[in-house]
């Protein structure tokens, strides 16, 4: 059942009773009349810790005198609140922006920020591009699976490998594919890896996963290789793979089994969190190197990855994460973060790939800043091996973009 507007809960939360006046109002124009307001964080979390159903929407002031707006998305974590939230303030742009940032890596939906004095049409643009409860099934909490169901589905052949494409950014041409691990779930369907790496890394298992993705990658990469399609195949490698020296006796055993060349395939690494002893991932990622397995950082720019892994590995790719690529053309800040990007690893001779290029503004302004490689929904989204050779086949015709003509700088 369709729910209305009028029945999604929001609330206001403002040191200053003039904005929730003003809000509500605003709110109540586009229909949605089931707006409370509160004026400070501890009465919001009494409210949201009552039994009453949490509000689908929180309006939050950064600037509140006892509890800051920080400290509130603080206390929604903890409390796993699963609604969304937009951010009002009258700070500038790249702190609204660093908050934004926060909350997302918190998992929290984010709409967007309000600047103050708030305008209408702000707010109703923020709101049309909510993907709202009223407008179909009922908002499930992203599942997340316990150790034995992982175990059993790793154990059990249900893990699959999707290709993303990565094409050439001066001639479109398709240079090569990152694997994406998908769960095909008998009852939820298809299970992206958001969903079980992280119970992996915790529960001991992402040794195990990086294995069966890893061959899985090796043999479709040996069928498009015997087909003529010579493609690097990358594989994310988690940094709990790098904990035991064996991984390198692994990688290099298994490509020579497959026959696949080192120079083929490529190893993306993201450090997810903290290493507890740099060593070991520093020597397998060096030997590594040395038996001419390329090494990628992933997510560059995100925190996860740092400048000392930088100067410390050998890496010979730099992915520019998503939340800088999206959008830059038309930011300053994000746009200032990709030149970073982009300049360092032009400086360490390293090939640059921007993720999540998603429109053709993206695209153009990687032809015009001189990106070397593209990987993005406007490209393609991620696919089943066996898609991939008629998707290659088929883009020529429906690319075409190398020769399009980019305006301007
Ligand atoms: P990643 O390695 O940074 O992979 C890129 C993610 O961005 C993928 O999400 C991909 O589907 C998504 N993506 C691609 N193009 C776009 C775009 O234009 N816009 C947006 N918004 N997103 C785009 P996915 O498949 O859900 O994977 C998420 C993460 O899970 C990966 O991030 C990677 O860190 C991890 N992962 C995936 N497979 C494996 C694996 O086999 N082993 C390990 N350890 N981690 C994996
Ligand atoms: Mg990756
Ligand atoms: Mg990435």
């Amino acid at each position: 059942m369709l729910l209305e507007k009028s029945t999604v809960k929001i609330l206001v939360l403002d040191d200053e009773p003039f904005m929730h006046k003003l809000l509500a109002r605003m709110l109540a124009n586009l229909g949605f009349t089931a707006v409370t307001t509160c004026d400070s964080g501890a009465i919001a979390l009494a409210s949201l810790d009552s039994p009453d159903t949490p509000p689908d929407l929180i309006l939050l002031d950064l600037n509140m005198p006892e509890m800051d707006g920080v400290e509130f998305v603080r206390h929604l974590v903890d409390r796993n609140y699963s609604g969304s939230l937009i951010l009002v303030s009258g700070e500038d742009e790249r702190i609204q922006q660093s908050v934004e940032k926060l909350v997302r890596a918190h998992k929290i939906a984010i709409l967007g920020h309000l600047c103050k004095p708030v305008l209408p049409y702000a707010l109703s643009a923020l709101l049309e591009q909510w993907t709202p409860p009223w407008a179909g099934a009922p908002r499930a909490a992203k599942k997340v699976y316990d150790a034995n169901a992982v175990r059993a589905a790793i154990a059990g052949g249900k893990l699959v490998n999707y290709y993303q494409p990565k094409v050439a950014v001066a001639t479109a041409a398709v240079v090569g594919v990152e694997t994406l691990v998908r769960w095909r779930h008998e009852v939820d369907g298809l299970v992206m890896p958001d969903q079980f790496i992280g119970v992996a890394e915790t529960h001991g298992l992402i040794d195990e996963l990086t294995q069966v993705v890893f061959s899985n990658a090796l043999a479709d990469a040996r069928v498009w290789q015997d087909a003529g399609l010579l493609l690097k195949v990358a594989v994310n490698v988690s940094m709990d793979n790098l904990a035991s020296l064996d991984f390198i006796d692994f990688v290099a055993a298994r490509a020579q089994a497959a026959g696949v060349a080192p120079q083929q395939i490529v190893l993306e690494v993201t450090e997810s969190r903290l290493m507890q002893d740099a060593r070991t991932p520093l020597e397998i990622l060096a030997r590594l190197s040395l038996k001419r397995f390329r090494l990628s950082i992933d997510d560059f720019g995100t925190g996860h990855s740092s400048l000392a892994q930088l100067r410390d590995i050998p890496f010979d790719e730099l992915k520019i994460d998503q939340s800088f690529v999206h959008g830059a053309w038309n930011n300053a800040t994000l746009r200032v973060m990709y030149d970073a990007s982009l300049n360092l690893a032009r400086q360490l001779g390293m090939e640059v790939v921007a993720e999540g290029v998603e429109d053709r503004e993206d695209w153009h302004f990687l032809r015009r800043t001189g990106c070397d490689v593209a990987q993005g929904y406007f490209i393609a989204r991620p696919m089943p091996a066996a898609d991939l050779p008629g998707w290659i086949a088929d883009w020529p015709e429906h690319g075409g973009l190398a020769d399009e003509v980019c305006h301007g700088r």
